[in-house]
């Protein structure tokens, strides 16, 4: 994410923190400045707790990270936000089982801390009560906002019961939510499941945003516009995939792709993009066999480095690089290999036979085209007139990769 500073790397996950976290510092020094610890001292301690309570929201990240890792999906970064941490999947796990598993494991570490905290708190809420103070809930309230071991400690254990609780509640794509779509796909098709979680979603972030206008506070607006948002960014891509599945990769194949030769200048290259639609190209060398893929960002990189007489043998993409798929794989699955090689371009080859390439485009053309004929059929019905050359339907998303924010 732009603007994000990596703080440390743990089992070959960047921990990121957005510029925006300091702000968040500010407000906990603030907070506490005015508070019964002084000015210098209340914003130290203010800065300690929000410390404190982020190391808590990386531990509920590493949750999420460890159980992805462990049915094989990398995780590059987890990114803190002020509204909290994302754990960002490479790819969706294929089972619900398993995203159940890795939904629940985040708010299960904050549990785990309260369980760790308790003895430690109840310890301290002991030696209070045996000084004879009355016990009751202002009472304690009051022990949490105190600058004192005893006070952070009950306060993180408080902290930890929340943040565990509110991550539970069924706002997709918020842990709960996930957990939810999980529990559905069980029982029903996941796109279907996908749907009903992001409509109960829509409705939780509804009711975020009015107790945020109540009285909740700024937070609760923020997160009622993150759920709504990303709830309805991930059910396009469902719906994207579901799109996808159905199609095979010899069928979004272009048969008559030009060819550059690794002979050639960028200079034709170029030529080719000005006059045709293509924007990445597979090179041959002299024998016709495979060996590259000039891409467009690989060419405009190579013009600004050599100029136009640069050779495409050396901008190029080696073809070990470019991931093989059959002309059977479904496109759905093309997918999710470019999203895992952080590429936009596949090879398509039939046992040595190199067929043709399938970029990021021709996937997002598909699910334009399949989209816009999707709505047509539902707005006409199956007896409706059928479009006889489906052009790219407005609303229809571009393919992405997953960023499941939990
Ligand atoms: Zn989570």
């Amino acid at each position: 994410m732009s603007g994000s500073l990596t703080l440390a790397r743990i089992w070959g996950i960047e921990i990121q923190v957005h510029w925006s976290f300091v702000l968040i510092l500010i407000y906990g020094a603030f907070i506490y400045a005015a508070g019964p610890g002084g000015i210098v001292g209340g914003a130290l301690y203010g800065v300690l707790v929000i410390l404190l309570l982020f190391a808590c929201v990386v531990l509920h990240e590493l949750g999420h990270a460890v159980t992805a890792k462990a049915f094989g999906i990398r995780v590059p970064y987890i990114t803190l936000l002020p509204i909290g941490g994302v754990a960002q999947l490479e790819r969706m796990p294929r089972k619900p089982w398993q995203e159940f598993l890795i939904a629940i494991a985040g708010p299960l570490v904050n549990f785990v801390l309260v369980a760790l905290l308790m003895p430690l708190a109840l310890f301290f809420i002991a030696l209070e009560f045996r000084t004879g103070v009355p016990l009751s809930m202002a009472w304690l309230m009051h022990l949490m906002q105190t600058p004192s071991l005893q006070g952070l400690v009950l306060y993180l254990a408080f902290l930890n019961a929340v943040l565990g609780l509110f991550n539970l509640l069924p706002a997709f794509p918020m842990d709960g939510g996930r957990i939810l779509r999980a529990l559905l796909a069980m029982t029903m098709p996941y796109l279907q499941a996908t749907r009903m979680a992001v409509m109960v979603g829509r409705g939780m972030a509804l009711l975020f945003a009015v107790w945020g206008l109540l009285g909740g506070g700024i937070f609760l607006l923020l997160i009622a516009f993150f759920v709504y948002v990303g709830g309805s960014g991930e059910l396009e891509n469902v719906e994207s995939r579901f799109a996808l599945r159905g199609l095979r990769a010899r069928d979004a194949l272009t048969r008559q792709a030009y060819r550059l030769y690794i002979g050639d200048t960028l200079q034709k290259a170029v030529d080719y993009i000005m006059t045709t639609y293509q924007a990445d190209f597979p090179v041959f060398d002299l024998a016709n066999r495979f060996v590259g893929v000039l891409t467009r960002a690989r060419l405009v990189q190579g013009l600004r480095e050599q100029g136009p007489e640069g050779r495409v043998a050396e901008i190029m993409i080696p073809a070990e690089r470019i991931p093989v798929v059959s002309p059977e794989t479904s496109l759905a699955d093309v997918w999710d290999t470019m999203l895992e090689h952080h590429t936009r371009v596949v090879a398509v080859r039939e046992g040595r036979e190199f067929l043709g390439l399938i970029t990021l485009d021709d996937i997002s053309e598909v699910v334009q085209v399949m989209g816009a004929t999707r709505e047509r059929w539902a707005a006409q019905g199956p007896a409706g007139p059928r479009p006889a050359a489906p052009g790219p339907g407005p609303s229809s998303p571009h393919p992405r990769p997953d960023e499941p924010p939990v």
